[in-house]
């Protein structure tokens, strides 16, 4: 049996002490830099209350003492503060914040029911950016069964009614059921809207049986009027179809208090352990400090933050230190866009080429399975070395995945050419919870994050003492920008 099959068994701890296999002489990685990586990595996973990363008290924190962090709110401010004063606390050189400018949306009250013929109270929530009602509006309600299906709905024949696009987010591993169904959520109010409809209602885009609606951003298309949307928990998503199928016309009263407030200015907030050899050469790990407003931010993603923020703690400890700087960034309004990662690409495009690599966490808190890349071919030695040293964690190297993703924030980099990685989790569970109240704390296991804060303490140490580049600015770009 070997070590990574164990490792699901609690006797796997001792294949964890053994040492990897010795870089080869003339490999890109020395001996040393591969037995400090050991070490970062046998650490993060010590496991015991003292030992181990420090991701779950770090997520912790952060929950209990901001919780939501709807970009551009008071909390959301506040964990900018708190995201410095930890840098600070766990040692890294230097800590600052750079600006990141983004739309401000509030959410207010968000009410439905149905008002005939069947009169009940169903639990929905404004799409993100969803513009409010002005008081209550009435209308019938006209059902598509996908948003393909709406598109082909006559033009006007919505006039006057709400529209439901009633399709169920089918769930995977690696999420991938998650970009076939948010469609409805991001390009379903224009074309509603587009059609004459008066405010559209989605099933929620997630994979749960909880009466819990998730919230999530909406794209209004400029040439579209802009209609109140908001998804119905996928429990009332069921009760609504089903009062439909009996054929009566159903009648549904909607009220949102959602309102946009113009453009706020908040920051990324950025931790670094200065490079020894090339300190202008950087490693960037994060995760984004914003959340929606209806959790505490617990998944998404103040598990992420805490496990880059984990990962840089075990680092800095580390002397001397790895021979370019490692960066961790907590980005300020993923949420609304990706406004935190696209700041940062804009704000270092000129140092692209001085970005050996770039890596974020954000799918939630199951444990990472999969390395994977986006960098030249002479690199990819480097990143199959870097997974000899994940293998004990249970993590696979695959270098043709066909959904490898550098993620939302650091997507927008390596848009312009960032050499990534990604470090891809289990998210069997996370669309259970993701954008709902139920993104809790209880949701985290604190071993899988010290596994994760391990593996990215890995990486980036690794990436930071590779002898050449990754291929920032070498390799074709990707055929669509995000
Ligand atoms: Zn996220």
């Amino acid at each position: 049996m070997s070590c990574r099959s164990l490792l699901a068994t609690a006797v796997a701890l001792a294949c964890l002490a053994l040492p990897t296999i010795a870089a080869a002489a003339d490999a890109p990685l020395s001996a040393q830099a591969i037995a400090t990586a050991d070490k970062l990595r046998d650490a993060g996973i010590a496991g015991n209350a003292t030992d181990g990363s420090r991701a779950y008290d770090i997520v912790e924190s952060l929950t209990t003492e901001i919780g939501e962090r709807l970009a551009g709110t008071p909390p959301a401010n506040r964990a900018v503060d708190w995201a410095k004063a930890k840098f600070r606390k766990f040692g890294y050189d230097k800590v600052y914040v750079e600006p990141v400018t983004f739309p401000l949306w509030t959410r207010g009250v968000e009410e439905a029911s149905v008002v005939s013929p069947y009169p009940q109270h169903l639990e929905i929530t404004a799409l993100g950016h969803s513009v409010g009602t002005h008081g209550a509006i009435e209308a019938d309600v006209v059902e598509f069964a996908t948003l393909d299906a709406l598109k082909t709905a006559a033009p006007g024949s919505l006039a006057g009614k709400i529209a439901y696009i009633s399709n169920r987010m089918q769930r995977f591993k690696d999420g991938r059921g998650y970009p076939a169904a948010v469609v409805a959520r991001v390009d379903g109010p224009s074309i509603a809207g587009k059609l004459g409809a008066k405010a559209l209602l989605i099933r929620s885009i997630g994979t749960d049986r909880d009466r819990m609606p998730h919230t999530g951003v909406l794209d209004y298309k400029s040439d579209a009027p802009k209609i109140p949307a908001a998804a119905l928990s996928n429990s009332d998503a069921d009760l609504l179809s089903n009062m439909l199928r009996r054929g009566k016309p159903v009648r549904v009263r909607l009220s949102l208090g959602a309102e946009e407030h113009g453009m706020a200015t908040s920051y990324n907030v950025i931790g670094e352990i200065t490079g020894r050899r090339k300190p202008d050469e950087v490693v960037t790990i994060g995760g984004h400090l914003d959340s929606w407003d209806l959790g505490t931010g617990a998944i998404d993603d103040g598990a992420g933050v805490a496990i880059t923020m984990a990962a840089g703690a075990l680092i800095a400890q580390e002397h001397p230190h790895p021979a370019r700087t490692v960066r961790v960034i907590a980005y300020m309004d993923e949420e609304s866009g990706s406004f935190g990662g696209r700041a940062y690409a804009n704000a270092h495009l000129a140092q692209l080429k001085q970005h050996q690599l770039g890596a974020e966490s954000d799918f939630g808190a199951g444990r990472i399975y999969a390395l994977r890349a986006g960098v030249k071919d002479a690199a990819w030695p480097v990143i199959e070395q870097i997974g000899k040293v994940l293998a004990p964690l249970g993590i696979v190297t695959e270098r043709n995945a066909a959904d490898a993703d550098a993620g939302p924030d650091t997507g927008e980099f390596a848009a312009k050419g960032m050499a990534w990685a990604q470090l891809a989790q289990d998210g069997t569970d996370y669309f259970d919870w993701h954008h709902t109240a139920n993104d809790t704390l209880d949701k985290i296991d604190p071993k899988a994050l010290d596994q994760q804060a391990a593996a990215y303490a890995v990486l980036a140490y690794l990436a930071a003492e590779a002898e050449g580049g990754m291929g920032s600015g070498e390799m074709p770009l990707p055929k669509a920008e995000k």
